[in-house]
């Protein structure tokens, strides 16, 4: 029984797979932050090309990948598949651990899966420079990848304190051509306004997403672009699950259970979508998202219509959310703190396709420790949540005496994150459960929407 299952380069897959069809039921509308009447494609052309706006509303299942990505995803697609003989063994379970690892693009986690179309068809549609922001930095380095593959100009809004405790990240996105920008910046509105009442301000996702979204909206050249959330990204990282599917067909296997991290959605949506569609049509097959206690989107979070950023500019959609002013706490896995979530898979957990579960920091960190002492790979904090999932899965298996196939996605590397790693070692790291007085304060300030 092989450790490694690859696939050749030209099974890279050669379309998308698209989840709206087999959604169980009609998508809620998206919502203009200024109007509060459902967007048009017009309203959103200033932000994304034409091509990306479709793809957010396209009902067709399958959707072709064009060939100047594929050549690009060839760098480092189709990604591994392995068999987690040792962790099986370190664990005494009688269940079978398959994880498909996304470390290995040049950016270390799964995030250039989207990034290089949404270069690619900026890049077609006559875009010059695309303005982004990013919070430790793995959307931003994944961006800077993408525009300097297809020669466009990229400005990256870091969020202030990651710009300054994170340097790695931003000497990444420099090194593939980006600007690097402290958020708040003196270059646009939101920023200034936000320095002249608090010169000294750390900075915040929220933050940065206005800044970029301002930048994109005032310059013809510029447009913006989303390293998760929306339905188009979550399109993009389907090739994870539809190679993973490949790859066990070649090991004669099938997943009993499928288990991705849940920051905004995208490398879950990425392995777990082409499953759906099996279970859209009679397969059973358990699938969770896993989350922070500390940020407990789909858990404890309600199922409205609310802002996709602090600013209230970006816009309104139907999604599991904490309310746009919740305030996650500085833990490690810092691109699993947003307070919304896809929508696709907030109606997907809604309908109870799919479990979502919350998980304390220092269980993920144990589970990381344990992961990169039996198979080697140090996982990235976000990943941790996800192989978390998977050990429990896996003990329960034990427990019960039964066999049983878990496939998870090992979303990135931890390489750039080791501060995180001391601080666990250093027993610096706290768990930390969302206060509910504090969850319903946030979700007070809901935006009223009637459709
Ligand atoms: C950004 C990131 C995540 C979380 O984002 P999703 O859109 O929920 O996938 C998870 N893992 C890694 C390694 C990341 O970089």
């Amino acid at each position: 029984m092989d450790t490694k299952i690859l696939l050749p380069e030209d099974r890279i897959p050669k379309q998308w797979y698209n989840v709206i069809p087999d959604m169980p039921g009609p998508l809620a509308p998206v919502i203009h932050p200024g109007t509060m009447q459902p967007v048009s494609p017009d309203d959103l052309l200033p932000l994304f090309p034409m091509a990306l706006i479709e793809q957010e509303v396209s009902t067709q299942r399958w959707i072709e990948i064009p060939e100047a990505v594929r050549d690009i995803y060839r760098i480092w697609r189709p990604s591994p598949l392995f068999r987690a003989h040792r962790l099986e063994k370190t664990l005494g379970t009688p269940a079978k651990i398959y994880y498909k690892y996304e470390g290995v693009s040049p950016a270390g986690s799964h995030k250039p899966n989207s990034a290089i179309p949404q270069a690619y068809y900026n890049k077609v549609a006559g875009t010059k420079r695309i303005a982004t922001e990013t919070g430790a930095g793995q959307w931003g380095s994944s961006i800077s990848l993408a525009c300097q593959m297809f020669g466009l100009e990229c400005t990256v809004y870091m969020v202030k304190v990651s710009f300054n405790q994170k340097p790695y990240r931003k000497s990444m996105m420099q090194l593939w051509g980006a600007e690097v920008l402290a958020s708040p910046s003196d270059r646009t509105n939101a920023g200034r306004s936000i320095l002249a009442k608090d010169p000294a301000s750390n900075g915040s996702l929220g933050i940065a997403i206005s800044e970029a979204v301002e930048d994109a909206a005032t310059r013809e050249d510029t447009r913006y672009a989303l390293g998760s959330v929306l339905n188009h990204v979550c399109l993009h990282q389907t090739v994870i699950g539809l190679e993973a599917k490949e790859q066990l067909a070649i090991a004669g296997d099938y997943p009993d259970v499928v288990i991705g991290c849940h920051g905004g959605g995208s490398n879950f949506a990425g392995i777990a979508f082409p499953f759906i569609a099996d279970k859209a049509s009679g397969r059973e097959v358990k699938i969770m998202a896993l989350e922070p206690a500390s940020c407990p989107t789909l858990s404890r979070g309600v199922y409205a219509f609310d802002y996709g950023d602090t600013a209230k500019m970006a816009p309104v959609a139907k999604m599991y959310t904490l309310g746009h002013d919740f305030m996650p706490p500085g833990i490690h896995a810092g691109g699993l703190r947003y307070h919304g979530a896809s929508p696709l898979v907030s109606q997907l957990v809604h309908e109870g396709v799919v479990e979502a579960k919350a998980v304390h920091q220092l269980a993920c960190f144990e589970a990381a420790v344990l992961f990169s002492r039996s198979e080697g790979i140090i996982p990235a904090p976000e990943s941790s949540h996800a192989i978390r999932g998977a050990v429990d899965e896996a003990l329960l298996a034990k427990e019960e005496g039964k066999e049983k196939t878990i496939l998870f996605n090992l979303s990135g590397h931890g390489h750039v994150d080791m501060a995180a790693y001391d601080d666990y070692f250093a027993g610096k790291l706290t768990d930390y459960e969302y206060p509910e007085e504090a969850i319903k304060e946030s979700l007070a300030h809901l935006p009223k929407v009637s459709f």
